[in-house]
């Protein structure tokens, strides 16, 4: 139930003053449907109106003046503006105004009328010519020259929802806004000389200075605290609940050894403690809810098998799904085999099963005949039981919809009361430091170290106008059996114009390099897409043009060859990630980023980066801090929230600080009921980031 007296802030925008049926949806469009959502939109800026006179004026400043009106000029054609001629003792000053205003303003300000107007001043015809102000932003009668902000916020502008106009409504917002208990620690708040809530958002909406509008300005990392702290709350106490909910205890067991001496490798040192970290989950009693982070071909593979293997020696059943098809039987290909081998029973599902041989499939799995499956979307179809299913991994974890990973971890056996055990693959390299907002409610296991042996992929860039050389040396190098892939980035897969480029490289490359070049692309027809796919891991096609990085997550060892359009487009862990999928085989691997000249520093930057290094981890980070804001690691598509007031990069020294916080605060309040516990619930509501809330739930 959410508390009375935060009812003003949780109604409709059109409540505010000035905000009618069609300011409304522009509102909405910007800031959200409620008060609340005007209250926590900031500023982007700061206007400062300087009061001067004509012969002290500054060009290209916002300025205020006190005139008097000498004349007004009507325009002598259609489409001239209305100029009136102003006078201040100092110099004369010419205002402006195109369509929409004509003599209104005669009758408005007559001649010889004092008034304060206040704008942008500027000479446009040089310096001999008069001083202007084209559309004034405030014109008023000179006794309410006080009317005018000295210091104006600038907003978010939506067209048809100028910056001032929607500033008002956030000033009402403001006002609007209650005291409310305090829920932060008063001895850190003490400590860290922060302003109270309503303080905050008091300086926010009203700066005094442009420090004020800084994201690390005391109000703004009170407000950027109060919101990180609202949801790595919601994320410990997920985690709680989940750890309040049993799994079957699963202890290691000769299976497994088996299959990792039956290995024709040693594991890593971060294979080992990844594989003991799930083992101790596995054995633990409570259900498992884990991701295991690792670049591509870092082992994260061989490490779920050596757990599906003890879970097969507990008499338990394990499923693995992946996000395509040609995922999945590559998959099946890797884990199968050795499972095999200890006489375990493997099958794999998609939606290319039917008929009798699927019923075959699902028979096995009811009555515990298949120990394991491997599979996509098709694994958890309603129909789909299994006799005792205790263990799930997912590959490509972000993928996977909150929902449908939770179809799948019901899918344990009828009739126990425990839940299946949750591991989560990802090759997105997050930052540590963000981390905690991405996956604060999952336990993270990593892969930091790859297999020995691995040649590093040469990285350079080059500019657009030199692809027919490369795709000269690429004709060389497909001669020799080499395969290639060309990936043209689409911003949307929607986006037709996109598209039509990738179209156009798979022609151009198909009349220079002949037949054997395939084009994927997202808005195919899934087994179209898979059958070209296949032609690739098969040798038959050996360019393949793609445009979605999905299709690339497939392993063709041959491939070696990476060529990436608009490489300034990705960001670098996706670059990262691209990159991955060559350099597997035994041929030297290259990557060729393309870009459009001139390339910019912080693009060159970036390029070096990549190009020094070979830890998805590193580059993530770098790439974070040379970034800085916006969302330059793509985490949004990664299940990253959309923080209001806080910033992940500018304020990442405070997620750490608000996770320990988390936790004590329910290690001391676990149902948050005492006062301090009740005002955090509250905090809570303000965010929506609630226990229980399905729409930022992460699994
Ligand atoms: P990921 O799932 O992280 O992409 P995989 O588990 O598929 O990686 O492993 C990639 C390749 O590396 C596979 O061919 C696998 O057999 C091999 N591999 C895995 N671990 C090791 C290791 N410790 N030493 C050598 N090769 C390994
Ligand atoms: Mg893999």
């Amino acid at each position: 139930m959410r508390p009375e007296i935060l009812f003003p802030l949780f109604t409709s925008v059109s409540t505010l003053k000035g905000v009618g049926p069609r300011v409304a949806p522009l509102v909405e469009k910007l800031a959200g449907p409620i008060v609340r959502d005007v209250l926590f939109t900031t500023p982007v800026g700061l206007i400062r109106r300087s009061v001067t006179t004509v012969d002290q004026a500054v060009e290209g400043q916002v300025q205020t003046f006190v005139v008097t009106i000498d004349a007004h000029q009507p325009p002598h054609r259609l489409g001239q503006p209305w100029k009136i001629r102003a006078w201040d003792g100092s110099g004369f000053l010419t205002l402006i105004w195109f369509k929409g205003h004509g003599p209104h303003l005669e009758r408005q300000h007559p001649k010889g009328a004092r008034r304060a107007v206040s704008g942008k001043v500027e000479r446009p015809d040089g310096f001999a010519s008069e001083l202007q102000i084209a559309h004034p932003d405030y014109i008023v009668a000179e006794e309410r020259a006080g009317d005018i902000p000295e210091v104006e916020t600038v907003y978010p502008a939506t067209a048809g929802l100028p910056s001032r106009t929607f500033r008002k409504f956030a000033l009402e917002a403001l006002e609007r806004t209650p005291e409310l208990p305090e829920w932060q620690d008063p001895a850190w708040r003490e400590r860290e000389k922060l302003p109270g809530w309503r303080e905050a958002l008091t300086v926010v909406h009203a700066p005094t200075s442009e420090a004020d509008l800084s994201p690390l300005a005391r109000p703004r990392r009170r407000l950027a605290y109060d919101e990180l702290l609202a949801h790595q709350l919601a994320l410990a106490q997920r985690k709680a609940s989940r750890r309040a909910h049993p799994g079957p205890r699963i202890s290691a067991g000769p299976l497994s050894d088996a299959a990792e001496k039956a290995l024709p490798f040693k594991l890593t040192g971060a294979q080992i403690r990844s594989l003991s970290e799930i083992r101790g989950d596995l054995a633990s009693g409570e259900r498992m809810s884990r991701l295991l982070q690792g670049d591509v071909g870092s082992g994260k593979t061989v490490v779920a098998l050596l757990a599906m293997a003890d879970v097969a020696n507990a008499g338990l059943q394990s499923a693995l799904m992946a996000p395509t098809e040609i995922l999945a039987r590559q998959h099946f290909e890797t884990i199968a085999p050795p499972l095999q081998a200890l006489g375990l029973s493997v099958i794999l599902l998609t939606g290319r099963d039917k008929g009798p041989g699927r019923a075959a499939k699902l028979a096995g799995l009811v009555d515990g005949t298949h120990q394991v499956a491997v599979g996509t979307h098709a694994l958890f179809q309603d129909d789909v039981a299994f006799k005792a299913l205790a263990f799930t991994v997912i590959d490509e974890q972000h993928r996977f919809g909150v929902n449908e990973r939770r179809r799948l971890q019901d899918k344990g056996p009828a009739g126990v009361d425990w839940g299946v055990h949750l591991l989560a693959m990802s090759a997105t390299p997050i930052p540590r430091t963000l981390e905690l907002t991405v996956f604060g409610d999952l336990d993270v296991s990593r892969i930091d170290e790859k297999p020995p042996g691995r040649t590093p992929v040469a990285t350079r860039a080059a500019p657009i106008p030199r692809v027919p050389e490369i795709v000269d040396r690429l004709r060389v190098a497909i001669a020799g059996g080499a395969q290639a892939f060309w990936i043209c980035p689409l911003v949307s897969e929607s986006d037709k114009v996109d598209l039509r480029a990738a179209e156009d490289r798979a022609a151009d490359l198909r009349q220079q390099l002949g037949p054997s070049v395939g084009l994927v692309h997202g808005q195919m027809p899934a087994a179209e897409k898979d059958a070209v796919m296949q032609r690739f891991v098969d040798g038959e096609v050996s360019v393949l043009v793609a445009t979605t990085v999905v299709e690339v997550g497939v392993n063709v060892p041959n491939a070696s060859i990476m060529v990436i359009e608009h490489a300034d487009r990705f960001g670098l862990a996706q670059l990262h990630q691209l990159r991955g999928r060559v350099g597997r085989g035994a041929r030297e691997s290259s990557c060729v980023l393309l870009y459009d000249p001139p390339l910019s520093e912080v693009a060159q930057q970036r390029l070096d980066i990549l190009r020094r290094s070979d830890d998805g981890f590193e580059i993530a980070e770098r790439d974070l801090e040379l970034r800085g804001g916006g969302d330059p690691l793509g985490l949004k598509q990664s299940g990253f929230p959309a923080y209001r007031l806080a910033d992940p990069v500018a304020h990442r020294d405070l997620i750490a600080v608000a996770a320990d916080d988390a936790r004590l605060i329910l290690a001391r309040d676990p149902d948050l009921t005492s006062p301090r516990g009740q005002a955090l619930r509250m905090l809570q509501e303000l965010f929506d980031w609630k226990p229980a809330s399905p729409l930022h739930d992460a699994g």
